[in-house]
């Protein structure tokens, strides 16, 4: 047997342990068939099964309206930064669109809408991503085509707790590392997409969920694998889709459905993170968490040790000690340094207290 490992990595991230031993016993006989998925075509009746049921049971978890349709397609979350404005920039004429800009990846997403329309940051440009700017200084406007958010910064661990008002403006976000860690209100939204890896899957696959009326306005340069009307017509399967990573993602919607649904997840990461945050703010400062209190992530927490630019010797020391208790994938990401720890659904209690023992004795010994 192997030995225990702690998977805090941000992604792609831990899978529940029963989905890993499903997938191994169905690996190479899927449900009787004499063949794995992974050789599957996706026309067949029993590949239809699969799509069909991550459908329902998405559609089930989030509560998603009848109006609503949900999408299964590739090139991950930066695809979506691409595919939003070519679906969607031009719902309303001179092609803008307003993006909130709270860390990386909304900047990254805005940055690639430019090249297909006009791009209204409507916060001022920060040194350093610590928070979000209060929303009364926001610059909407009107007539943007949608808004566009991120609702949790993997890398900078921001994560809205409101859903921002953009009175009649279609509101399009970017749920990639943290969908179904609690209940939304996907009425308000025109559009959510988010990448499996990290709450609901592996790599290959990305979940849109958008409202119907806003189909049928992309682009005439679209490519048609992202054109959502296009694919929408076809249940995802215009062209062939990552059956494998479908598959995966049932499979945790199962699992997440068996473990109480987005109520529970909610719960857990409450707890989750309040073991890790409690640390970091009752440490007089011995570690340190850059982000404000009021929107600090329950997904992805980085912090500092020694001071809020980081002894890097200490933490070099933290990383190496935690590696030799296998807890793995701390490492904060290369833009910001640091630690992260991400405690996404698949991240138990357990699993976390280990990390937080092990985050007191290291005061104790380096105080
Ligand atoms: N959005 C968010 C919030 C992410 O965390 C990531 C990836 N970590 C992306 C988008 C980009 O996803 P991908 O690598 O699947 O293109």
């Amino acid at each position: 047997e192997t030995k225990k490992v702690f998977n805090f990595g941000s992604g792609p991230a831990k899978l529940p342990q029963p989905v890993l031993n499903q997938a191994q016993r169905e690996l190479l006989d899927y449900d009787g068939i004499g063949i794995s998925v992974l050789e599957m075509s996706h026309r067949t009746s029993d590949f239809s099964k699969i799509i069909n049921s991550a459908e329902t049971l998405l559609r089930e978890l989030l509560n998603v309206p009848e109006n609503y349709k949900i999408l299964f397609l590739q090139g991950g979350g930066t695809g979506q930064f691409s595919a939003v404005p070519l679906n969607l920039i031009d719902l309303k004429e001179g092609r803008c669109a307003d993006y909130i800009v709270t860390g990386t990846w909304s900047a990254k997403a805005a940055k690639e809408a430019e090249k297909y329309g006009k791009v209204n940051v409507v916060n001022p440009k920060a040194d350093r991503y610590t928070g979000i700017p209060d929303s009364s200084s926001w610059s909407l406007n009107p007539s943007a085509s949608y808004v566009y958010y991120c609702c949790n910064e993997t890398v900078h661990g921001i994560e809205f707790n409101f859903i921002p008002d953009t009175k009649d403006v279609i509101l399009v976000s970017d749920m990639s590392s943290n969908i179904l860690s609690r209940p939304v209100d996907v009425s308000k939204f025109g559009l959510i997409f988010a990448g499996a890896q990290k709450n609901v899957g592996c790599a290959g696959v990305t979940i849109v969920i958008v409202r119907e009326d806003l189909l049928g306005k992309a682009l005439k340069e679209c490519p048609t694998v992202f054109d959502y009307k296009v694919q929408a017509e076809n249940n995802s399967l215009h062209n062939t889709p990552p059956c494998y990573s479908i598959y995966i993602l049932k499979l945790v919607l199962e699992w997440i459905k068996n473990n109480g649904g987005a109520d529970v997840m909610e719960k857990l990461s409450k707890q989750k993170s309040s073991l890790i945050y409690d640390i970091i703010s009752s440490s007089n400062g011995f570690y340190s968490c850059p982000i404000d209190v009021t929107c600090q992530s329950r997904m992805n927490i980085p912090f500092r040790i020694g001071n809020i630019d980081g002894d890097q010797d200490l933490e070099k020391l933290f990383l190496e000690g935690a590696s030799k208790l296998r807890m793995i994938q701390l490492k904060g990401h290369r833009s910001v340094g640091g630690i992260r720890a991400s405690l996404y659904n698949a991240v138990t209690v357990e699993e976390t207290q280990v990390l937080a023992a092990y985050m007191k004795e290291f005061v104790k010994k380096h105080q």
